[in-house]
């Protein structure tokens, strides 16, 4: 439906390599032909998968992205795409990978990221260095040391700190007392006092934290939290993965719409209040507010 893509839309939740899409894929995989027989590299619609499927599929996609030249072809591909979708500012997270065969670094992988900023595009992208929990404390730290060498740097792109990776595979990293939280706390507090902003995947899985522990139930007030925002905890709709579960910011937007019968009015204010959530600097907000008011006389 064209009101949804004319919609401006602020996406905070996109892994980079999570939102690759099929078409790019098929680019990748033309390159890497002896990846061949990896080719589950979606979810389709209507498939469900276990979540630690999920993350298989990122092991074929970080198979096929691997160099410096692909980062910057589905960097660019990625932003592209998300504009075309009518979003109008973007915060990409992504996990900084070296590979030995292709000579490709960790600085340069997030200083291709940072490259991929593209003028012509109406799109503000900014970038949030990602840590993977599985790889424990140390690489952790050394994360977060590379991620503020590029929050000092100062062109303002790289702005936080994302926390994620598989929580299924947890319970053996515990026992090499790695992936835990607790372990990884000294990194983040780093983080946060060196100005990073922090953006953490927290109980996504049964198997630990106490709101599962001691059963706590969490109260979920749909309508009024999308309705009634002042009252309700802020709430901003993201994709996660657009590639991997076949979906796009619009889409989102319509399913909540149908969900829960919410007017474009009410679309309206949902998408221009994710704004406040941003980690991007004052001005630029203001200059995001300024574009939805403008646009609202245009498409409303
Ligand atoms: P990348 O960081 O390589 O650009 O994107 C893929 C990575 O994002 C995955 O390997 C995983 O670490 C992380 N990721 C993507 N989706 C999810 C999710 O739903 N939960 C968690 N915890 N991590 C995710």
């Amino acid at each position: 439906d064209l009101f949804y893509r004319q919609l401006p839309k602020v996406e905070l939740h996109a892994h980079l390599n999570g939102s690759v899409s099929f078409e790019t894929m098929e680019t990748l995989i033309k390159r890497k032909p002896h990846l061949i027989e990896h080719r589950m590299t979606a979810i389709l619609s209507g498939q469900r998968r276990a979540l630690h499927e999920c993350f298989q599929v990122f092991k074929v996609i970080h198979q096929l992205v691997d160099s410096e030249e692909d980062i910057l072809m589905v960097a660019k591909a990625v932003i592209q795409e998300f504009a075309a979708d009518g979003v109008k500012y973007l915060e990409l997270r992504s996990t900084p990978r070296e590979v030995t065969e292709t000579g490709l670094t960790k600085q340069r992988y997030i200083e291709t990221i940072r490259q991929c900023k593209r003028e012509e595009v109406d799109i503000d992208v900014r970038f949030l260095v990602a840590v993977d929990r599985r790889h424990g404390p140390e690489v952790a730290m050394d994360t977060v040391k590379l991620a503020e060498d590029f929050l000092l740097s100062s062109d303002g792109i790289v702005v936080g700190l994302d926390l994620s990776g598989d929580p299924t595979e947890i319970s053996i990293s515990l026992i090499l007392q790695v992936g835990h939280g607790k372990y990884l706390l000294s990194a983040l507090e780093k983080a946060k006092n060196c100005g990073l902003k922090l953006a953490l995947h927290l109980s996504e899985v049964r198997a630990h934290g106490n709101v599962c522990k001691q059963n706590i139930p969490i109260e979920m007030c749909l309508t009024s939290n999308v309705k009634g925002q002042t009252r309700g905890h802020p709430c901003v709709l993201c994709t996660d993965d657009k590639g991997v579960f076949c979906t796009d910011l619009s889409q989102e937007y319509q399913l909540a719409a149908s969900t829960f019968g919410l007017t474009q009015e009410t679309l309206w204010m949902l998408s221009q209040q994710s704004i406040g959530y941003t980690f991007a600097p004052e001005p630029i907000k203001q200059r995001l507010e300024k574009k939805w008011v403008e646009l609202k006389q245009q498409i409303l």
